[in-house]
């Protein structure tokens, strides 16, 4: 069985490690030079910057990420961060920023600055929602019913903002709480020591072992669809044949790139349904220090900000991110879909709360980047993923494009690469995290 891959970012590598460790002869073609897509690291002055991610997975060495590259046989080593994330709030409760002095509060204590009545509230939901979680509306519509809180507003804010680039309005609260739920169930975030690139290139090896081919500076131009049957895909102008094609590009793109369109019901329902995706667009600050700045390797969440949602250190786990005695620090902050034009003012807002982050510190600011477009946070906005088959047999989409329910970025990835494999060897049993 031939498998041809649209894309070497992570969702298509991991796929391809999957099928050609079942015997697939599979072949991956990528536009760019490099492999790895969002996934990777790339120099700056010695420091390991990337292509997108924060060298980060959300759920560590017991997520369904770490599950998967252990099931294909990818051996990456990932620390767990320790504390998972504190949360940075102005020492004074009434203040909103922290002109006046601030101080980090752990992650689970979030509810410490609430009301009274808020707290005895909060501690009954979180019993009460795990059992029954919520449905309809937004995480921020769930938040003004029940804790009409400004601290929760700006806290949930923070959190969204750093892990899915979106707002708390703009997340659905089933998706919200699904996130929460593998929270407790896989833990918290951890760091893959080599960054982004030491996965996607260990995942790269795995594949070449089992036989596979890496085509880089190749271009797909189109998929070849006839009878609802996806046959194979064109490349610089030549047919190539596959029993399956597995696109790494997000739906839209990969409707894009068929060559029928099917008067099928089925398919007018999958061209509507594509119609509400939309990516999700953030902006990435990295930042150079000759001392550390956060001092740990969690997330420091920073809701009294005007724009930066959150900032790790990976040097406080992989020194060889950065040059000798120095640190690598990330900044990230969501990019609302009507400021994306605006996007110099949203860089300067950033870089103004870096300096309330950090007053007095010396750092240098190594590389400023935008995401948003054709190279989004996420190809498609936390809960509104759809799924990862396409009215067509044997086209299958993967990546951040079509992620598994709950799964916040990377992890998300996986659970939809999961239940892809799941689709294509009937049988097979989804392999997930080990959990906590
Ligand atoms: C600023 C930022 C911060 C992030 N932080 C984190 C984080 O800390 N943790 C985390 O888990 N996730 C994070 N993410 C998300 C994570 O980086 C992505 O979810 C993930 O890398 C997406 O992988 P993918 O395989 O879906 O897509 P991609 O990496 O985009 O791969 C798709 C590939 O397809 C190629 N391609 C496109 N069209 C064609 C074509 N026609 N022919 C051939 N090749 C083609 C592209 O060049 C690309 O290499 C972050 C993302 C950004 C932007």
């Amino acid at each position: 069985m031939k498998a041809v891959i649209i894309g070497a970012g992570l969702g298509g590598l991991l796929s391809a490690a999957r099928l050609s460790q079942e015997g697939y002869d599979v072949e991956i073609f990528e536009c760019l030079p490099i492999i790895g897509g969002r996934f990777t690291n790339i120099d700056c002055q010695g420091f390991q910057l990337s292509t997108g991610a924060l060298h980060m997975l959300p759920h560590g060495p017991t997520g369904p990420l770490a599950g998967l590259l252990n099931n294909v046989g990818a051996d990456v080593s990932i620390v767990r961060s320790s504390p998972m994330a504190m949360i940075r709030i102005p020492s004074r409760k009434d203040d909103h920023d922290y002109s006046n002095g601030y101080k980090d509060i752990p992650f689970n204590k979030f509810g410490s600055r609430f009301s009274l009545w808020n707290r005895l509230k909060l501690s009954l939901l979180m019993i009460t929602t795990r059992r029954s979680p919520p449905k309809k509306g937004t995480l921020g519509e769930w938040i003004t019913k029940h804790l009409d809180e400004e601290h929760a507003h700006r806290t949930a804010d923070a959190f969204c903002g750093w892990s899915l680039s979106l707002k708390n309005k703009e997340v659905p609260v089933e998706e919200a709480f699904d996130i929460f739920e593998k929270l407790y169930r896989y833990g918290g975030t951890g760091v893959p020591m080599g960054g982004c690139k030491s996965i996607t290139d260990t995942l790269a090896e795995v594949i070449m072992a089992n036989g596979g081919t890496i085509h880089t500076r190749t271009e797909v131009t189109g998929i070849i669809t006839d009878n609802e049957q996806a046959s194979g895909v064109i490349v610089n102008g030549v047919e190539h044949s596959a029993d399956l094609v597995i696109s790494d590009v997000g739906h839209i793109a990969t409707e894009q790139l068929c060559t029928t369109s099917p008067l099928s019901q089925e398919y007018k329902q999958y061209i509507e349904e594509l119609k509400d995706l939309k990516p999700s667009a953030g902006l990435k600050i990295c930042l150079a220090a000759n001392e550390p700045l956060i001092g740990h390797s969690g997330v420091l969440l920073t809701p009294y900000t005007r724009r930066v949602n959150g900032l790790n250190e990976v040097t406080n786990v992989d020194p060889n991110l950065a040059p000798a005695d120095k640190h690598l620090i990330m900044a990230h902050q969501c990019v609302a879909w009507d400021r994306i034009d605006a996007i110099e003012d949203e860089i300067e807002l950033g870089l103004q709360d870096l300096k309330e982050i950090f007053p007095e510190k010396n750092y240098e600011v190594l590389l400023i980047q935008s995401h948003h477009d054709d190279w989004p946070v996420n190809r498609s906005s936390s809960g509104m993923d759809i799924s990862n088959v396409t009215p067509f047999e044997g086209l299958y989409v993967v990546g951040d494009g079509a992620k598994g329910k709950g799964g916040i970025e990377v992890e998300g990835v996986a659970l939809g690469v999961i239940n892809t494999m799941t689709h294509i060897m009937k049988n097979e049993t989804p392999i997930l995290g080990s959990g906590n």
